[in-house]
């Protein structure tokens, strides 16, 4: 018989849970707030990038990640931006964000808007993502330039065909914008349809750089819903704990309704976000961050930082179903990624 100890399983983590009782099982992860689209329901007109120096160190960023896994119990990972493709090292933490799994990581996802996706979906295949959410507000090319700030739509296509090819799973989100792209969520939805792929409708949020967003503009799940009418069945599928609203649409077809303006899913939420500068922001209407970078680089041990983690999420607000409006906010979404 051995004399050696039996191997023990990591002991599960204490998960990090607000005062209203929602526990926090996945992190957003900006990795820059850098993009080469300009959708204007994101990003300042000029917008003001931070400083390279701001931004965490892959050490910094593979620290927190551990925390938040081993410690605080978050299993998924979704990383974004700003727009993540910019990192040249993503691939190298994505392999690092692997690392995690025999600590509880179960998933690590993508949200990028899939210009530079066609040469890397391989890669970032090969390095474990597990899958991607890809955005697309329209097919007609002179309104997907309107909505990205002068960018084709050709590129994006060929990296939603270059994932499907990497053997990647995928999901497509279009926020919709009255007076920009409202015309699009039928032929989008036929596409959809057509090539079998999962598409999500996006309720234009408060949190534009510009400040234009105001309540005439949001196009609702009940505007989206009828448009869909006129022109398919609809049934509505049973709810989950997604932020999306599901619909079978025709005979085989899933379409999403994320209605944060009209429908908030606040009270089971159970995300959190961090921005490329190690800022801690448990909801996407919260008005301040936590600064983890600043606690790291003043010498703070893991037990500090993860109890600094426990606090801010402990205080976490009720969320937007709360205070409904616009959200002054010193960061825009491009910073705190979606
Ligand atoms: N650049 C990547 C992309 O566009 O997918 C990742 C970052 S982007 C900030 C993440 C998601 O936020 C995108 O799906 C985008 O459409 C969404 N988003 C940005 N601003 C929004 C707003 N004001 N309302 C609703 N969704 C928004
Ligand atoms: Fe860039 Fe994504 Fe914001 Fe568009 S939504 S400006 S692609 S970060």
């Amino acid at each position: 018989m051995s004399l050696l100890p039996r191997p023990t399983a990591p002991m599960p983590a204490k998960p990090v849970a607000d005062r209203f009782g929602r526990v926090k099982r996945k992190l957003r992860v900006s990795l820059t707030d850098r993009c080469n689209f300009r959708c204007p329901y994101c990003m300042p007109e000029t917008p003001d990038f931070m400083p390279r120096a701001d931004r965490l160190s892959r050490d910094e960023l593979q620290r927190v990640l551990r925390l938040f896994v081993a410690d605080l119990g978050v299993n998924r990972l979704r990383l974004t931006g700003g727009e993540p493709l910019l990192r040249r090292d993503l691939e190298a933490v994505i392999e690092e964000c692997g690392e995690l799994r025999p600590l509880g990581l179960e998933r690590v996802s993508l949200t990028t808007n899939a210009a530079l996706l066609a040469r890397r979906a391989e890669g970032l295949q090969r390095a474990g993502l597990d899958d991607l959410n890809i955005s697309l507000d329209a097919l007609t090319p002179a309104t997907f330039e309107k909505l990205s700030g002068g960018r084709g739509v050709a590129p994006v296509l060929d990296g939603i065909r270059a994932a499907r090819d990497a053997g990647l799973s995928l999901k497509l989100n279009t926020v919709v914008v009255r007076g920009m792209n409202e015309d699009e969520i039928l032929p989008l939805t036929r596409w959809a349809v057509r090539e079998r792929l999962s598409l999500r409708f996006i309720e234009f949020m408060p949190l534009d750089g510009r400040g234009e967003w105001s309540r005439e503009r949001v196009v609702s799940q009940a505007e989206i819903l009828e448009r869909l009418r006129s022109e398919f069945e609809v049934e509505a599928l049973p709810r989950s704990n997604d932020p999306a609203a599901y619909y079978r649409v025709g005979s085989e077809s899933e379409i999403g309704v994320i209605a944060t303006v009209s429908n908030p899913f606040c009270a089971s939420c159970d995300r959190l976000r961090i921005t490329a500068d190690g800022s801690l922001y448990p909801c996407l209407f919260s008005q301040r961050g936590t600064s983890l970078r600043e606690l790291m680089r003043s010498g703070a041990d893991d037990v500090a930082l993860a109890a600094s983690i426990r606090d801010t999420v402990w205080h976490k607000d009720a969320g937007y179903a709360a205070h409904p409006g616009y959200v002054e906010r010193p960061i825009a979404m491009n910073s705190l990624g979606g």
